[in-house]
């Protein structure tokens, strides 16, 4: 299969406040003009075309793939064998161990998750406050490789970072003693949805790809249960109440044939705003509970 490749040392900022080393083509942000209903048409118009340069970039990742060597994506040591990252960097990543139950946020260093073996704790943050989803759980710390790996997929269309993060959710899972086999109820995976606008800017669903692979892997349903239906201005820069005012009311559920079990996966929790939001509509839609599963925690 073929795979991207990454660039050595490249700096990579987060995809909404992209630096000046990050490549213009890849961070363009999707220009909000389009959102207006007149241009929807136009958008529409132009999906084949957005199909087409998708295969284009697909062979020549193809192409790239065959004439260069594989490297980390993180340092840029040459691999010998498949994969995203060397051993070393590999290494680096910051795995979750103990975290908030509720909304995944990384407990202090050996502190255990479970104090004196009883139930988990909530961290004061969310102590008391109600939240739409039974809890969150997220892989690793978005830093270091494992933001890098983030971005490789979200922007180069890296198949091994993908690989490497649809194992590390799966991995979190089995941490947190949360194994699908033993949870018939939640036989469903859904994902945070793209404005279907952007999705035709970008040509790709990037969370979707993640949530449909860890389906696989699963062995269980994805379903596309989320629509967004309101274009929103991007989250990086906004506080906790400006987020949740930007995304008031700007997802809806499929209301045909909910499961009453739902797992929301998407790529990463930064405060849990999106997640709710995505939560709060299943919920409204007749889903009885709601699992966040994210790559990754900032
Ligand atoms: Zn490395
Ligand atoms: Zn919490």
């Amino acid at each position: 299969m073929p795979e991207a490749r990454g660039r050595s040392g490249e700096t990579i900022a987060h995809a909404s406040a992209p630096t000046k080393a990050f490549p213009a083509a890849r961070a363009a942000a999707f220009p909000a003009c389009l959102a207006t209903p007149g241009l929807r048409a136009l958008a529409a118009c132009v999906q084949p075309l957005a199909f087409l340069g998708l295969a284009l970039r697909a062979l020549a990742r193809g192409a790239l793939a065959l004439l260069a060597p594989n490297s980390c994506r993180q340092c840029g040591a040459p691999l010998e064998r498949g994969g995203p990252l060397c051993d070393e960097c590999a290494a680096d990543v910051r795995w979750i161990g103990a975290a908030c139950p509720r909304c995944a946020t990384p407990r202090p260093a050996g502190e255990d998750e479970r104090p004196g073996g009883g139930a988990p704790e909530a961290c004061p943050e969310c102590t008391g406050r109600p939240l739409p989803f039974r809890r969150a759980i997220a892989a690793g710390v978005y830093a270091g490789p494992l933001r890098r790996l983030v971005l490789a997929h979200k922007f180069e269309e890296d198949r091994a970072a993908r690989r490497f993060l649809v194992a590390a959710l799966r991995d979190a899972c089995r941490r947190r003693g949360f194994h699908f086999s033993c949870l018939s109820g939640y036989s469903v995976l859904t994902s945070v949805p793209l404005h279907p606008l952007k999705r035709i800017w970008r040509g790709r669903d990037p969370a979707r790809e993640i949530a449909e692979d860890l389906a696989h892997l699963l062995r269980r349903t994805y379903r596309p249960l989320l629509r967004k239906i309101r274009w929103t201005p991007a989250q990086a820069a906004l506080s906790r109440e400006q987020r949740r005012r930007n995304l008031r009311g700007a997802f809806r559920a499929r209301r045909r044939s909910l499961p009453r079990r739902v797992v929301l996966v998407d790529d990463v929790l930064t405060t849990a705003t999106t997640a709710s939001e995505c939560a709060a509509a299943l919920r409204a839609a007749g889903v009885q509970e709601v699992i966040v599963l994210a790559v990754a925690r900032s």
